[in-house]
């Protein structure tokens, strides 16, 4: 049984806000962090404070993704940590070894009940860590929350993320509650996409906002904004409101016990919440296969990139970026044999398609695709968070995209024989911003080993190869050969 440590980080708070220190001096004038934006003080008190420091004396890195390993030693210098002090426990987790550096903190935050592991025995330290998990991990290390949240509204993280809101640890995030403008009206918060990758700015900052809340009555001298009380959370109390991840209008769960119901709030404020109109499952169209794969271009995206930003989840010693492109490459001469011609987007296993930042990686994959006018394309990837078995995910509202989505999820659960999740829509950036038929393609957990038994074996990566294969040439409405 885990305890749960709560002790305030109130004196820590005090020490950093009353050390009035001229900005020369304790502004460590980060070259890439600016007086200007929004997490400037954020950043400076935790690195001067030891609790977040830079990736050198003058660079912070603030777009950069950060490890779920990192952001455990973050929370607990926040929190008290001392390490001459603290007798790291024995953790359960395979991929925390002994040595490990980040082995107390992580220990820390596991007994105190911020973080669980990936799965019962994987921890994943090396993982870049997602928005919803770090927003987990403030809000049970800020005392506002606990795990209880994880079973209130529709996904497990909506009850973080609607606590979080409400207490203002996404203050100076991109994820802040709107105000009420003039007329008394609230704006939309930002949509909210599931899985994308914190940055250390943000993690920066909800640490930051973390220790305020904790440290509450000893803040006067700071000024950060309150958590607004106009948003939807707190005016329908008996609600949570989320904002939803599968579309771009601005939409909200209204969540009734097991039960919730999507509202649709018009970006526009004109409208009050409405109900959206009855939309009666799938679409029915009328799809007419080409027939022939005659000038047809396939843009096959191995996901992530070999290092830098926009690396993939790892697990059982498999890297899911090399597995993807084991997999495109046996794809592509599969596709050439029935006639497509084919581009990659990483062409040989070593490529990054942009180390500038996770995002310009994927609008870069998608610009591949649009530039060279694609017929079809497929993202390759491996599922990680504990799990078992085969998906695939097309755009929300793309009648092409779930007709190839459905060939490929098909022809890969037949050959492959794992669990079949289904076909799933999601507005993935590369799904949402390719202009032709799209898919991407979850090939089986990386994370869970009997998945990355699979994964690992080259006979097996032929084999998906073969499937998805067969998948397209079923789309296009030619046999496979
Ligand atoms: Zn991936």
């Amino acid at each position: 049984m885990r305890k749960r440590l709560r002790a305030a980080a109130a004196g820590l708070v005090f020490m950093l806000v009353s050390a009035v220190l001229p900005a020369a001096v304790f502004g460590k004038d980060f070259k890439d962090v600016s007086v200007m934006s929004s997490y400037y003080t954020a950043v400076n008190k935790l690195s001067e404070s030891k609790i977040m420091v830079g990736r050198s004396d003058d660079i912070f890195a603030p777009n950069d993704n950060i490890k779920r390993a990192e952001v455990c030693a973050v929370l607990a210098r926040a929190n008290d940590y001392s390490e001459s002090q603290y007798n790291a426990q024995k953790l359960p987790f395979s991929d925390v070894s002994n040595d490990s550096w980040a082995k107390g903190y992580i220990s820390f935050c596991y007994e105190n009940g911020y973080v669980n592991g990936m799965s019962e025995d994987s921890f994943m330290p090396d993982g870049y860590i997602t928005r919803e998990q770090a927003i987990k991990m403030v809000v049970c290390a800020s005392g506002v929350g606990d795990e209880a949240l994880a079973a209130v509204g529709p996904k497990w993280y909506s009850g973080y993320i609607n606590k979080a809101s409400k207490e203002g640890l996404l203050n100076g995030t991109e994820l802040e509650p709107p105000k009420a403008d003039e007329s008394g009206k609230t704006p939309p918060p930002a949509r909210f996409d599931e899985g994308e990758y914190a940055t250390r700015q943000f993690v920066a900052q909800v640490t930051f906002n973390s220790m305020l809340v904790k440290g509450s009555g000893k803040t006067e001298n700071i000024t950060v904004a309150q958590a607004s009380q106009d948003t939807p959370a707190d005016a329908y109390e008996e609600e949570i409101w989320m904002p939803s991840q599968d579309d771009e209008a601005w939409r909200y769960y209204q969540y009734y016990g097991e039960d919730y119901e999507e509202y649709i709030k018009e970006e526009q404020n004109e409208k009050d919440y409405t109900v959206p109109e009855e939309t009666a499952g799938e679409s029915v169209i009328e799809y007419v296969p080409r027939g022939s794969s005659d000038g047809m271009l396939v843009v096959i995206d191995p996901g992530h990139n070999y290092n830098g930003v926009d690396t993939g989840a790892v697990g059982n010693g498999l890297r899911e970026q090399d597995i993807t492109f084991y997999i495109a490459e046996k794809l592509k001469p599969l596709l050439e044999r029935n006639g497509f011609d084919v581009i990659m987007t990483r062409n040989s296993l070593k490529e990054n398609v942009s180390n500038e930042s996770v995002s310009a990686s994927l609008a870069r994959r998608a610009d591949i695709a649009n530039r060279n006018g694609a017929d079809l394309f497929l993202s390759i990837h491996c599922n990680a968070g504990g799990g078992t078995g085969i998906e695939t995910y097309y755009c929300t509202g793309s009648d092409s995209g779930r007709i190839l989505a459905d060939c490929i999820q098909t022809n890969v659960v037949d050959e492959i024989g794992i669990r079949d999740r289904g076909v799933k829509s999601a507005r993935y950036a590369v799904l949402r911003n390719t202009n032709m038929a799209a898919a991407l393609l979850e090939t089986a957990f990386i994370d869970t080993a009997s998945d990355a038994a699979i994964l690992g074996n080259p006979e097996y990566q032929q084999r998906y190869a073969e499937a998805i294969a067969r998948g397209i040439c079923d789309y296009v409405g030619i046999e496979y050969k």
